[in-house]
C-alpha cells in the first residue's frame, strides 16, 4: 500500500510537464546533492560514499556546482568534497605500477605459461566501489515512485488515473522499467499503461505524418493544427522524459 504522501507528491509531479518519474528522480538528486553539499563537511558516511565513487557522475557534478554557485557564498562544499576525492585518487595512483600487472596468483601463472587470460579478467585499476551517490538515491526513489504509480492504477484510483491521462505520461525508459519489474504484480496497471501509451503514440505518429505531408509543396495550402505542430516534441518527451521546453535551438557547448 502506497503512502498518502507519496501519492500526493506523485500527483503534483504529474501536473507538471515531462515524465513524472524523471521529475521525481531529478528532485531527489537535487535533495541528495544539497544535503551532501551542506552536510558533507561533517558527515563521514556521505564523504566516504562520494570518495568511493570518485565524485559524482558528470551530470550530477554539473548539478552540484550549479547548486552551490546559485548561493551567494563561496564554493566551499565543492572544494571540500573534491579535495578529499583528489586525495584518494592520488593515493591510489601511487599504488598503480605500470608493467606490473595486477591479478596475481593463478592469472600470473597462466601468463607465465604464455596462456591467454580469460576474457573476463580485467585487472581493476581505479575502480569505483559504488555508483554516483545522487544516481543511486534518485534511481531508488524513481523505482519507488513507479511502484506507487502502478499500485494506484491497479486499484483503479479514478482521480489518480484522470490526472495521469492529462499528464505527459511516463517516458519510454520508465515504462520499460515498470513493465519489466512490476507487470506480474500489477497486470491491470500494466495493461492500462500499454493501452494509454499506444493511444498517445498513435496520435503523435498521425500528427508527424500530417506535419510531413503538409510540408510537401502540393499540400502547402493546408492549415497545420497545433497538435500536428507539436507531435514531434511530444514524441521526444516520451523517448527522453524531458519537458517540451528542453527542446530548443540552443546547442550546449562542451
Ligand atoms: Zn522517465
Ligand atoms: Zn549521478
Amino acid at each position: 500500500m502506497a503512502f498518502a504522501l507519496s501519492i500526493v507528491k506523485l500527483e503534483e509531479a504529474m501536473k507538471k510537464p515531462g515524465c513524472m518519474i524523471c521529475r521525481t528522480e531529478q528532485e531527489t538528486a537535487i535533495h541528495t546533492l544539497k544535503s551532501m553539499l551542506w552536510e558533507s563537511t561533517n558527515d563521514f558516511h556521505h564523504r566516504e560514499l562520494i570518495k568511493d565513487a570518485y565524485g559524482f557522475c558528470p551530470e550530477h557534478t554539473r548539478m552540484v556546482v550549479a547548486l552551490e554557485l546559485s548561493t551567494s557564498g563561496p564554493v566551499l562544499g565543492v572544494n571540500l568534497i573534491y579535495e578529499s576525492v583528489v586525495k584518494k585518487t592520488l593515493r591510489e595512483l601511487q599504488g598503480v605500477k605500470p608493467g606490473r600487472k595486477t591479478g596475481g596468483g593463478f592469472y600470473e601463472w597462466l601468463r607465465n605459461l604464455g596462456l591467454p587470460l580469460p576474457k573476463w579478467v580485467k585487472p581493476g585499476v581505479l575502480t569505483p566501489k559504488v555508483a554516483c551517490p545522487a544516481c543511486t538515491t534518485s534511481t531508488q526513489t524513481g523505482m519507488n515512485t513507479l511502484s506507487t504509480m502502478f499500485e494506484q492504477i491497479e486499484i483503479r484510483d479514478e482521480n489518480f488515473i484522470s490526472i495521469y491521462q492529462q499528464s505527459d505520461g511516463v517516458c519510454f525508459s520508465h515504462l520499460r522499467l515498470g513493465l519489466t519489474q512490476l507487470m506480474d504484480e500489477h497486470p491491470q496497471a500494466a495493461a492500462f499503461l500499454i493501452e494509454d501509451t499506444k493511444k498517445r503514440l498513435s496520435a503523435h505518429q498521425a500528427g508527424m505524418l500530417e506535419y510531413i505531408r503538409k510540408h510537401n509543396w502540393a499540400y502547402k495550402h493546408e492549415q497545420m493544427s497545433e497538435e500536428e505542430k507539436l507531435a514531434w516534441i511530444k514524441t521526444l518527451t516520451f523517448y527522453t522524459g524531458h519537458p517540451e521546453s528542453r527542446f530548443s535551438h540552443k546547442v550546449d557547448e562542451f
